[in-house]
């Protein structure tokens, strides 16, 4: 068997999700973890929480891959005193790397946002903020970027989309949620996996007639209403858990590294956190 080192796993995370599409403000790639050490089992999660750490311990797994970064922000201390110091220092003592594809997974291709638009059916489509192509050559290929816009075979009302997606999306406390008109009947749909109210003023210029994000605040909400309701009253907005919204990419994310590994003939043990990290349990 011929397992591969933390740095070659860092080949194969950069070659699907290249870290030069990650936002500026981003930490993305290799936080903890020797270069030089083999990997014989990956766990897959969407937060570093103690908890998915906890788990990666008692599976014996070798390198935690996240999609959230376990440091956004600079740190001054890992003293273990410290809520992250704490999990640098589990993950140093179990001998575990932490690796994470973040804005750069939402931009590439068959990212966090691609596989959201695709439970309603929408392939290839279109990235609601393109990144500059930079004058490259492969016009081909689909362009990246954030966020995903597409149409719908059919006209559908917007409560039946909201009904598909609680079908399809992970079971959350905090469920789907509708702002605007249900009844109404929409074709055109923008998707932003996470946190995706920054981007009101690219899913009008798009023509999107409902808007499917998470994180959704009374504020952004409201004046969103009102700004549409001054026009055509679209777009219709849908709000989903953050963390429903973006795990069900682990799941493609797994198989583009199961083949990427073994097209480079490494064999590694790839397997999905059990644990639930939606921070929200009950609702009454
Ligand atoms: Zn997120």
């Amino acid at each position: 068997m011929d397992y591969p080192l933390v740095r070659e796993c860092v080949e194969v995370f950069d070659s699907l999700w290249p870290r030069s599409l990650a936002e500026s403000w981003d930490s993305v790639g290799l936080a903890v973890g020797d270069p030089d050490a083999e990997v014989r089992s990956i766990l897959l999660a969407l937060d570093p929480m103690d908890s998915v750490i906890a788990e990666a311990v008692v599976l014996g797994a070798d390198l935690l891959f996240t999609h959230h970064p376990l440091l956004l922000k600079p740190v001054n201390s890992v003293s273990a005193g410290t809520l992250k110091g704490g999990a640098v220092h589990t993950l140093i003592s179990n001998d575990i790397a932490a690796f994470n594809a973040h804005t750069n997974a939402d931009s590439a291709r068959g990212g966090v946002s691609d596989a959201l638009i695709s439970l309603l059916g929408i392939e290839n489509a279109k990235p609601l903020v393109p990144h500059d192509r930079h004058g490259d050559a492969d016009d081909a290929a689909l362009p990246t970027g954030i966020g995903r816009v597409g149409d719908l075979a059919v006209p559908t009302a917007v409560r039946d989309i909201a009904r598909t997606l609680a079908d399809r999306l992970p079971r959350t406390t905090t469920g789907v949620r509708i702002a605007g008109d249900p009844a109404a009947t929409v074709q055109r749909v923008a998707v932003c996996g996470g946190a995706g109210d920054s981007l009101f003023d690219e899913v009008r210029a798009s023509g999107a007639e409902v808007y499917i994000t998470a994180d959704l605040r009374h504020h952004p909400a409201t004046e969103a209403r009102d700004t549409a309701n001054r026009h055509d009253g679209r777009p219709q907005l849908i709000d989903v858990s953050h963390w429903a919204s973006e795990t069900v990419w682990l799941e493609a994310a797994a198989q583009a590294l199961e083949a990427e590994f073994a097209a480079r003939g490494l064999t590694v043990s790839l397997q999905h956190s059990a644990v639930n990290t939606d921070p929200w349990v009950e609702r009454y």
